[in-house]
């Protein structure tokens, strides 16, 4: 296991965050949180792809009244996912106009940036950490580069310009992110909310900015920290941008929560942020949520589409057990899967996965034999190899994962959220 950075641990819902717990995969949905049916089908979707926590704009009175309802029809659908409010400029009157809202949400998001303008600003911040104690919530002081503290950011670029050896400005700004976080959570603190009932967030859209950020605010704090690359962008973009800033921050051990912040094609599904979160902590071998199967890219000797056809099958099959897999096998997060394409890797690679198959590559005898733990154990041929090589992976799962099974490990653990 990487080592973690000491924190507190903070309770969301039913989920902790920090410590030596897991780190949580949270999401957001992109729904107008006033359609009820909207936003309680796509934190159904998010939930069982696997998010552990879901965030949910609050931002009208339309959206604040909702809430109850949308907490209370996911409880009856056996979804206890934790849900948290993400508020901007009007979040004091919401939460006090809407005290059942306040009291449906597990953790409030507070922007420090956006909480208030002048003398109405410590006032407004306030009476948002006031709800937090008297509803019992944590919160998340959720700084942005895009929507940074204005007053402060002016105050800290006046001091430094006084200083005999001035900082250039992005470094200023980059303390101006971490010294809203922290003071905030002070003051926070000095109101009477007790730290293991504070999260904190600086989010930059840039790989390198968020990186130095993030190691900066990690060693001057022991609070659990929510980590995401801001605007990460579309398609791969987003994907390798928001990889390449987690996984450097996670190695260190920083993190304790995280969220991956694609831009959906239009009409895409919301979970995608879900599985590439999932397979971060995955690849690095930090969490285990899904089996993966393990394939080889195909080349020249893999000129037709079945071997392409069988691995995706395999990897879609695999995911779509998951939600009854996770609850009825233990363990079988870890299982390795492998559909090679020819006999140059495929039966090698395929004796390394619990349960592997050797597909054959062009102009090879159209045989696919099949491997469990590391013994070839039947060869299939003909136009159902698909199935029968999925009725082979499920057998394998009933016969090895049996609760208590000994493949259990540590990494396996799972945030229970839904009632399936
Ligand atoms: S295993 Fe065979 S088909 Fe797959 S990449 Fe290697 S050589 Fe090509």
């Amino acid at each position: 296991m990487l080592p973690r950075r000491n924190t507190h641990q903070v309770k969301v819902g039913n989920v902790v965050v920090g410590g030596e717990y897991p780190v949580v995969i949270q999401s957001m949905t992109n729904t107008d949180t006033a359609d009820i049916a909207g936003t309680v089908k796509q934190i159904t979707e998010l939930a069982v792809a696997g998010s552990e926590i879901v965030r949910l704009t609050v931002n009208s009175a339309e959206a604040a009244a909702a809430v109850p309802e949308i907490k209370k029809q996911l409880l009856a659908q056996g979804v206890h996912v934790p849900l948290v409010g993400d508020f901007h400029f009007n979040g004091h009157r919401l939460l006090r106009d809407y005290p059942e809202c306040a009291k449906a949400l597990d953790k409030y998001r507070i922007n420090p940036g956006n909480v208030g303008k002048g003398s109405k600003k410590d006032e407004q911040f306030a009476f948002m950490i006031q709800c937090a104690i008297d509803y019992d919530k944590p919160v998340r002081i959720g700084v942005n580069w895009g929507s940074l503290d204005q007053s402060l950011a002016g105050r800290l670029m006046d001091e430094n310009a006084n200083q005999p050896n001035p900082l250039p400005p992005d470094a200023v700004m980059k303390e101006a992110l971490i010294v809203s976080a922290l003071e905030s959570a002070q003051k926070a603190v000095e109101l009477g909310l007790s730290p293991d009932k504070i999260i904190l967030s600086c989010k930059v859209s840039h790989v390198q900015d968020l990186i130095n950020v993030y190691r900066d605010l990690s060693a001057r704090c022991s609070y659990p920290l929510h980590l995401g690359l801001t605007e990460a962008g579309m398609g791969s973009k987003g994907i390798v941008a928001s990889t390449a800033a987690l996984s450097v921050l996670l190695q260190e051990g920083i993190g304790d929560t995280i969220r991956i912040s694609l831009t959906p094609e239009p009409g895409g599904d919301r979970t995608k942020e879900v599985v590439v979160a999932q397979e971060i902590l995955q690849t690095m071998g930090i969490r285990s949520f899904t089996p993966l199967v393990t394939a080889c890219p195909g080349c020249g000797r893999t000129t037709s589409t079945v071997f392409q056809e069988l691995a995706e099958k395999i990897q879609t099959f695999l995911r779509a057990q998951m939600p009854v897999w996770r609850l009825q096998y233990p363990g079988v997060e870890d299982m390795k899967v492998a559909v090679m394409g020819c006999v140059v890797n495929g039966p090698g690679e395929s004796r390394l996965a619990d349960i592997g198959i050797s597909l054959p590559g062009t102009g090879e005898v159209p045989v696919c034999p099949v491997y469990v733990d590391g013994e070839k154990t039947v060869t299939l041929k003909g136009d159902l190899v698909a199935e029968e090589f999925q009725v082979l992976v499920q057998e394998y799962v009933e016969k090895n994962y049996i609760e208590g099974g000994k493949k259990r490990t540590e990494k396996s653990k799972v945030i229970p959220i839904i009632n399936v």
